[in-house]
């Protein structure tokens, strides 16, 4: 049997790997068009490789996937988180968990992920060509004809596509061609601009529990914000530009978000609290009294914003003045226009539809033999490990070519 993985990131590596070792006899390869395999896991988590998250269950695992969550809670029965790091660690690799959940090599430097791989794959015999570009995939008497941009052709009996996100769909258009359905790709983890608004003055400040949501959606989400000098970022914003990321490119990355400040907390429980102050600190001077904890640069900003003077008592407060106050602390509202790319991780939203893919096998519905894993498919989570996850579980099922 021989078996074709075309694309050398992580979720090939896994793919061929599980072959090797299922099927020993098979010969695999692994066709990648650059120069150098596993070029994003080199890179990935700034360089640290942040390859999973904790584990909790699988409903709670797969809440962080925008799209495929549904799949990936049957990807998950065939090979888990907590399998993914028993793989590691079965082979050498030391992992550390971290407060947040995310998961690195101990040695806090990705090229021990990638040099396990490599050596894993080259240890079982796995060939690896390298400035090799699949053109096309013809389907020949037996099995597979493909056509390489080396112009050599190659024959095979089984294939598996690992070949990443697409920023277009003109870069999926071979796969389309084949008779899959393509969900539009459209970017996934950013950050959001906001230009032209003081508040990027106040660059640095991180606010650790906020709650930014859009405008005349219900797209919402949680967790630590931090303004940047150009508008917002941090794990609140990424997660919402992910489960955004449909609508936003439908929207060309204009539309009206609102920050709570203050985290969950509702409008009345914030008039309690500064109803509580206005007693307590009756006669402090506002801005040497600042409510929740605020950082004080954006307590003085919000200050400013409700146009209270920073002298003001407390205590003469005007009950509009209040008013505003707590719309500004729950409902701040900002004009994003335009998004920037998030250094340390971005994903592709779209690619194969799950439609077309046997959830059980990762095998094409359309033709058989042919398998898909990672990001080429409709499948992409937040940030924290769960991008590499699904490439390790979708490359592992593929792998056994069921
Ligand atoms: C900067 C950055 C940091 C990241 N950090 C993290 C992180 O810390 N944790 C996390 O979970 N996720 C992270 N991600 C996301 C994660 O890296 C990807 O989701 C994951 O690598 C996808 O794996 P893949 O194997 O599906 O695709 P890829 O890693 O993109 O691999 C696909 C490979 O296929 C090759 N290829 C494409 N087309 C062809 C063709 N026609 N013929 C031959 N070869 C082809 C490509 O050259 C590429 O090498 C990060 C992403 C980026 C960009």
């Amino acid at each position: 049997m021989k078996v074709v993985v075309i694309g050398g990131g992580a979720a090939g590596f896994f793919a061929a790997i599980t072959a090797k070792e299922h099927f020993p006899k098979a010969s695999v390869l692994i066709i990648e068009k650059s120069s150098q395999a596993l070029s994003k896991v080199r890179i990935s988590g700034g360089g640290r490789c942040n390859l999973t998250h904790a584990y909790e269950s699988i409903s709670t695992f797969c809440a962080a996937y925008p799209r495929g969550a549904n799949s990936l809670k049957k990807i998950f029965h065939s090979f888990s988180p907590p399998q993914t790091m028993d793989w590691f660690m079965e082979r050498g690799l030391e992992l550390v968990t971290q407060d947040d959940g995310c998961v690195f090599p101990a040695s806090q430097d990705a090229m021990s992920v990638v040099d396990l791989l490599i050596k894993n794959a080259e240890d079982l015999g796995i060939s690896i060509q390298l400035n090799t570009k699949v053109l096309a995939i013809h389907r020949v008497e037996i099995g597979f004809k493909l056509e390489l941009s080396t112009k050599n052709d190659f024959n095979c009996d089984k294939i598996i596509v690992t070949t990443g996100g697409s920023p277009s769909l003109s870069g999926l258009q071979w796969l389309k061609n084949l008779g899959h359905s393509i969900e539009t790709p459209a970017p996934s983890l950013f950050t959001f601009n906001i230009p032209d608004d003081d508040v990027t003055r106040l660059m640095g400040i991180v606010i650790d529990d906020a709650v930014v949501a859009v405008n005349g959606t219900r797209l919402k989400a949680d967790g630590p914000l931090l303004i940047t000098h150009w508008g917002l970022s941090g794990p609140a914003v990424l997660k919402l530009s992910a489960f955004g990321a449909r609508w936003m490119f439908e929207h060309n990355y204009q539309f009206d978000i609102r920050v709570s400040w203050v985290g969950g907390k509702n409008e009345t429980e914030v008039a309690a609290s500064l109803d509580q102050i206005m007693k307590v600190a009756a006669l402090k001077q506002m801005a040497n009294y600042r409510p929740f904890d605020l950082p004080q640069r954006l307590w003085d900003f919000l200050l400013a914003k409700c146009t209270i003077s920073f002298e003001k008592r407390w205590s003469d407060l005007s009950k509009k003045q209040f008013n505003q106050l707590v719309n500004c602390f729950t409902n701040d509202t900002y004009f994003v226009k335009g998004k920037t790319t998030f250094r340390d991780e971005f994903v592709t939203c779209g690619g194969i539809s799950l439609r077309d893919v046997d959830m059980n096998s990762m095998q094409s519905k359309i033709i058989p033999n042919l398998y898909f894993a990672g990001e080429v498919l409709d499948i992409d989570g937040i940030t924290g490990g769960y991008n590499l996850q699904a490439a390790w579980s979708t490359g592992y099922v593929a792998g056994l070519l069921r």
